[in-house]
Parts: structure tokens; C-alpha cells; sequence
């Protein structure tokens, strides 16, 4: 059976977490056998390391401040995230980056906290898990100051246009795709630009409980997206770059694998 990883899953979401056995049993038979749980606060990041303590098989995540949070962010943060980050299934720094387009913080607090999470990042050698949305100029002026010595990171949930994506690859960034591929009405631009993401810099994910794929053959009742899904965005994908589905998930599984050390 082909075999998938979620690369980004806010399972710690009340949508999800009350119903976890589940989600990752669905998840499971699907072929979703691994599936990296988003930390967007400190307190959700604590949440997700409890939650990969239960499921052990198949959970694994990240710690860090999402944007929207960053208003929160104070002295002590990165050191209560570096010893977060210090278990073992803590396997990238994020969810951290840029959001000008809600604006739920102000925008120096989400550079501040962005620019520390990056310098964490490299101090403990992991890769970053990325967000920008509405912000790619400031985004990528930062992350140049500090891409040669970072491992690795994903911009996910790509969404910008074809001049940001070049630029994401020059600087080797990996690029996640959502199902916001699946949206015939905002998702068009993203559909013509897969086929430029070299096999392995492309990784999948949900975003769950978050951007249910719009045009699913039969959508849950209650609109909650869920890790069950990738398969049918990884087909999306596969449409598009005009390959076969087995091939495509065959190399964003293993670039997954590099990626997160999985
Ligand atoms: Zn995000």
C-alpha cells in the first residue's frame, strides 16, 4: 500500500483532539502512517509532545510560536522552546514566520519572535517548519541573513506566487502543498506551479482540521479536514505535474524522511 506522511497537522485542534484514536486509525488505513503535529504556541507545542508520547508510532511534531502568537512571545521563550525541542519527538523548529495578513500580532513582535526561533534553530541543528502569508518580502530578507546556516526548512502551506517559489528554491527552502491545490477557484495559480518543485524539495500535508480539500467526492458533514485526506491531495498534486500518484508519493515520503529525520 503506498504510504504517506502529514507534514502538518494541528491535531492539538479541539476538532481533532477529542476524537484522536480515530483520526489516526482513519489516518492509518489510509496509508497516513506518520503524521507530524503542528506546535503553534508554547502551550500547544507542550500539548503536541504529550500527544506523541500516546501514539508513539505515529506521531512525531514540532515546537515553536506561530506568528499569530508572537504577541505572546517574551524573554524566557526561547529557552522554554529549547527544552521543549530537547525530546526526542520534537523534530523541527515552528510553526514560526510572518502573517501580514491577519495581523492577529504586531508585525516587530512576529519578527522578533521569527528571527529567534531561526537563531534556535540553528544553535540546536533542526530544521525549521515555516509560515508566510502576505509577507514574503520581509520573510525571505530575513531568512537570507540566516539560511547558510540552517539545516533545513519547509515553507509551508505554500500558497504565493511563481517570482516567491523561485525564490523559496534558490535559497533550497522545501516546499509544502495543501489542499488549497484542490480549490478550482483560489488554488489555480498553485496548480501551475508544482511541476517546478524538484522531487526532493516537494512535501505533502492537511493542515488539518483546517483547508478541507473542496473538491473531496464525499466532505464530512461537520467540514473538519483530517490526516485521511493527503492521499487524495497527493492525487491532486500528481495531476498536475502530469506523473504517476505511486511516484510522487513515493519521493515526498522519502523527502519527508530526510527532512525530519524519520
Ligand atoms: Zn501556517
Amino acid at each position: 500500500m503506498t504510504q504517506f506522511i502529514d507534514i502538518g497537522a494541528n491535531l492539538t485542534n479541539k476538532s481533532l483532539v477529542q476524537d484522536l484514536d480515530a483520526v489516526i486509525k482513519r489516518a492509518d488505513q489510509a496509508g497516513v502512517r506518520q503524521i507530524i503535529v503542528t506546535g503553534s504556541s508554547i502551550e500547544d507545542s507542550n500539548q503536541a509532545i504529550r500527544l506523541c508520547g500516546e501514539y508513539p508510532d505515529h506521531l512525531a511534531c514540532t515546537a515553536g510560536v506561530h506568528p499569530h502568537h508572537a504577541g505572546d512571545w517574551t524573554q524566557d521563550s526561547v529557552d522554554i522552546l529549547h527544552r521543549l525541542a530537547d525530546n526526542t519527538c520534537v523534530r523541527a523548529i515552528g510553526e514560526t514566520g510572518l502573517d501580514f495578513y491577519r495581523n492577529f500580532s504586531p508585525q516587530d513582535a512576529q519578527v522578533k519572535a521569527y528571527r529567534q526561533q531561526l537563531e534556535l534553530a540553528i544553535t540546536m541543528k533542526k530544521p525549521v517548519f515555516s509560515h508566510q502569508r502576505d509577507a514574503h518580502h520581509d520573510f525571505i530578507q530575513i531568512l537570507r541573513e540566516y539560511r547558510h546556516d540552517l539545516v533545513n526548512i519547509v515553507v509551508h502551506c505554500f500558497t504565493d506566487t511563481r517570482a516567491a517559489l523561485f525564490e523559496y528554491l534558490d535559497l533550497d527552502c522545501h516546499i509544502g502543498i495543501t489542499g488549497w491545490i484542490c480549490d478550482e477557484r483560489r488554488g489555480t495559480e498553485l496548480a501551475q506551479l508544482v511541476k517546478y518543485i524538484p522531487d526532493n524539495r516537494l512535501m505533502v500535508e492537511t493542515d488539518s482540521p483546517y483547508l478541507l480539500p473542496r473538491d473531496l467526492p464525499q466532505k464530512p458533514r461537520n467540514r473538519v479536514n483530517e490526516p485521511a485526506y493527503l492521499p487524495h491531495i497527493v492525487k491532486s498534486i500528481a495531476h498536475f505535474q502530469n506523473r504517476p500518484v505511486d511516484r510522487v508519493a513515493a519521493d515526498c515520503l522519502k523527502t519527508s524522511q530526510q527532512f525530519f529525520s524519520i
